[in-house]
This record gives structure tokens, sequence and C-alpha cells, in this order.
């Protein structure tokens, strides 16, 4: 008998190294709804069924995200932390600790131009309902509004904030953060090449066989489909943020998301900025700069960010870039 085994285990070697490289192709899967968002994964798999079982697994773990980290949803771990932060230090998960770490350092990275604190105003807004504060409401919100006033306990993994009224929203980096964590379930499964991207916030690992994964940066002056130009990218995330995106318009002023964290009122200093980076959820987080501080004072920072960077649509259409996109660069 023992002569045979190793003869049939060269065949079903060998049948291993064929059956798969028959099913093997780029499976693509657009789902809409979680997080409010376009979801988009698209990746490269030995084998069709396993390609989409690492589609599920992506999208259930942007389903959790979404349940963890969204203050639409009452019972999230985020509006429970709005609800008693206040109150004294709260024990937190350590994902939420560590997510609210990195906010921290955008904040201080970014002079305070990304703050999470922003919502202890930004509640007030309701883009789809067309609906704003008036001066009277900001004035007497925004005193809450400021990355400080959140305070993080590495030891004891708490959070408390400083005074009533705070409130925090992680809608500035939770959509890149989901791309990560898509990013990393993939990997743990084994997949080396793929594209995930969640709205205006991809990443991408490996490449296409020896050619780069192109993503196009949209023209905010135009309509949905048209691009002011295409980025070659391998292993890299890219985060592009745009006043086109939830917005409505009153008396001739553009309201839209991005909350300016020292006035309260929409910041639309630029028309995009776009952020490529290691991961989607810093790109995500720095993406919004730009509307705070304009183009000059962002494109200071994100030239000083070693792993970053950065293309700007100005409010009259010219596009900067940062020094590391330059030609020969
Ligand atoms: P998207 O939500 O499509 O990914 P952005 O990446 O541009 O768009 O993020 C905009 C979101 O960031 C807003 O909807 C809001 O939740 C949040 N936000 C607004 N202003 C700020 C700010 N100053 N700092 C941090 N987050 C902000
Ligand atoms: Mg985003």
């Amino acid at each position: 008998m023992m002569p045979s085994r190793p003869r049939l285990a060269g065949c079903l070697t060998l049948l291993a190294f064929l059956a798969p490289a028959a099913h093997a192709d780029w499976i693509r899967r657009v789902t809409d709804g979680i997080m409010g968002t376009r979801i988009t994964v698209e990746l490269w798999a030995d084998d069709k069924d396993k390609g989409e079982r690492a589609i599920d697994a992506v999208l259930d773990s942007m389903r959790f995200v979404d349940e963890t980290m969204s203050t639409y949803k009452p019972t999230s771990e985020v509006s429970r932390v709005n609800a008693g932060a206040a109150d004294g230090p709260m024990p937190i998960t350590k994902e939420l600790f560590d997510l609210l770490t990195a906010a921290h350092e955008y904040s201080v990275i970014t002079d305070g131009a990304f703050d999470i604190t922003y919502a202890s105003v930004g509640y007030l807004y309701d883009f789809r309902h067309h609906v704003r504060p008036s001066e009277g409401q900001i004035e007497k919100a925004l005193p809450a509004v400021d990355y400080r006033h959140v305070v993080l306990d590495p030891a004891r993994q708490t959070v408390q904030f400083t005074q009533k009224g705070v409130r925090i929203d992680l809608g500035g980096i939770a959509k890149g953060y989901s791309v990560d964590r898509g990013i990393n379930v993939l990997k743990s499964l084994g997949i080396t090449r793929a594209y995930v991207s969640a709205g205006g916030d991809s990443r991408i690992i490996g490449d296409r066989f020896g050619k780069p994964w192109m993503v196009g940066i949209r023209d905010p002056t135009k309509g949905e489909g048209s691009v002011i130009t295409r980025i070659p990218l391998v292993d890299a995330a890219i985060s592009t943020s745009g006043d086109y995106e939830r917005y409505f318009e009153e008396g001739g002023v553009r309201y839209h998301h991005i909350i300016d964290p020292h006035t309260g009122h929409s910041a639309s200093k630029v028309r995009s900025a776009t952020v490529i980076g290691p991961t989607a959820t810093r790109t995500d987080g720095l993406s919004k700069t730009a509307f705070v501080l304009g183009p000059e004072k962002a494109m200071e920072i994100y030239n000083r960010i070693e792993d970053i960077d950065a293309i700007i649509v100005k409010l009259d259409g010219t596009v900067i870039h940062s020094k590391g996109l330059e030609p020969g660069h």
C-alpha cells in the first residue's frame, strides 16, 4: 500500500495547482447603504467562492464600524460616550480608544482644523433637510468645540469630556477607518491584490500584475464622472473631500458638511482636497484640513508630514500639489 500514497499525493498536488488557476479572476462588488455611502470592493481571488466570502467579510466589518461608531445610532458606543463622558471618565473599547487617539494626533498636526468635537456645533446642521443653526445657537455651542476637551487616559482606557455640551462625531475618519479594517480582513484571508473604497476614501493592496491601480480624482467644478487626473497607486490609501458631497445652497451661499471648528460655520476655502498616504484613516483625517485652513496653509502642513502627499483644487479651479508629486521627485 505504501508506494501508492506518494503517487496519490502527487496527483492531488497537481490538481491543487491547476484547479485554482482555472477559477482565478478579478471579482468586484458595489454595495450601497452601509454608513450611508457606496462601498466598492475589488480583489483578485484564486477561487471565486473564496473571493465572494472575503467581500462578505469586508462588508460585515464595515457594518460593525457603522454600528459602533455612528452618532445616528443611539445605541452605538460613540453615542453612549456622548451621553455620559461629561459626567466622568468612561471605560471604552480598545478599538475606539485607539481611534480617538489617532483623531487627537490629526488635530495636533492640523493646528486644530481636524476636530471631532466639531459635532458640538455640527449636530445643529442637517444638510439633508437644509437645516442650519442661527448665529446665536452657534455662539452658544462653540465653546464646547475643542479637541482638548476630550481627555484620554491610556492606563485606564477611559475617555472624559471636560465640560457639558461636548459632542464627538467620527464622520471625518470613520469611512477611512472602515476601509483600513476591510483591508486588514482581506489580508488575514490571504488576499494580496485588492481595492476597497467607502465614499471618497480608498485603499489598495498590491498591484494589478505589474501595473498600478489607477484612481481618479473627481473634478469638483464638473459633474460626477469627470476627473481632473488619475493617480497610479500600489499599496497606498487616498481620500478626497469635496464641497459637492453633502451640501445645500441658500441665498447664494453653499453650506456643506465640513465645519470650521473655530467659527462653527461651513469651511469653504477650497473646492476639494485629496490626500495620499499609508492608511485611509490617516488620509481621511487629513483631507478636511484644506477646507478649514485654505490651500496655502494646508499645503504647508501637508508638505511637512513625511508620509503623505496632497492635491488641492482651489476656489478658482486651479490645482496645486505637494512637493512629493513634482516630476522627478
Ligand atoms: P465623507 O463623509 O464623504 O467621507 P469627508 O471625508 O470630507 O466626507 O468628511 C466629512 C465629514 O467629516 C463630515 O460629514 C463630518 O462628519 C466630519 N467633519 C466635518 N467637519 C469636521 C472637522 N472640522 N473635523 C473633523 N471632522 C469633521
Ligand atoms: Mg471621508
